[in-house]
């Protein structure tokens, strides 16, 4: 069943590996079938030298396990409810890469720092807020997901695929399971370029508007000019 999103999934959980973003089997990558209803995601504590596409754990929308004989990822629950509340999404990566989970470590989002920055993520990466005793206490991993989906109020989740975990670390997301690995990837760089930016100048803002605008428009949305999918504007 769905053996094509289970290579996707295996392969953007190894992406990650390949870029040091994961130590041990801490990270983890899922993706959904939107018309089937059903999320492949990477199984628990299953190192990855040995992981197969089989082991990818089959579940749909209420984390019922549809098709797998292994227990799927602990964070599956938060994977789901963006799924949920996010219906644009294909794939969700969480990881505990370093930089990105100091930032989120210090309770501070990403500033916009730089064009590197713009070209993925329409302004600061955003940190939730912190949970509350009742939160850890009760459904931590669904209230994890909910305490993204309330920062998210106001922000378009195609145009911000990242968000920190106040505490924890960061989720990222994107259209297949490659490309919320790439976001996952790129976000990883980018923190640790704000992390050398605001050491070298506590002062810096972050870049204009315009500048902003400029290069995140490039890449993004039907004026987009960056690459080759649109061929007549190169
Ligand atoms: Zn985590």
């Amino acid at each position: 069943m769905l053996d094509e999103l289970r290579s996707q999934v295996l392969e953007a959980n190894l992406e990650i590996v390949r870029h040091g973003l994961v130590l041990y089997t801490f990270g983890n990558v899922s993706g959904i079938d939107r018309q089937a209803g059903l999320v492949a995601i990477k199984p628990s504590g299953v190192s990855y030298e040995i992981m197969t596409p089989e082991d990818m754990v089959i579940t749909d929308l209420n984390g019922k396990i549809v098709e797998g004989s292994l227990r799927p990822s602990s964070d599956l629950g938060t994977h789901l409810l963006l799924y949920r509340e996010f219906p644009s999404i294909g794939a969700v990566v969480h990881t505990h890469s370093e930089y990105a989970t100091a930032w989120a470590q210090a309770g501070r989002s990403i500033p916009a720092y730089g064009t590197t920055h713009a070209d993925y993520f329409y302004g600061p990466v955003p940190v939730t807020d912190e949970l509350s005793a009742a939160d850890i206490n009760g459904d931590y991993v669904h209230n994890t997901g909910l305490a993204i989906i309330r920062r998210f109020h106001n922000i378009d989740p195609d145009a911000m695929p990242a968000v920190l975990v106040a505490g924890h670390a960061p989720f990222c997301w994107g259209k297949t399971a490659s490309d919320a690995a790439h976001n996952a990837v790129v976000l990883e760089a980018v923190a640790r370029m704000a992390f050398f930016t605001a050491t070298l100048n506590p002062d810096q803002q972050g870049i204009s508007q315009t500048l902003l605008d400029r290069h995140y428009f490039r890449k993004h949305g039907t004026n987009a000019t960056y690459g080759q999918q649109r061929g007549n504007h190169l």
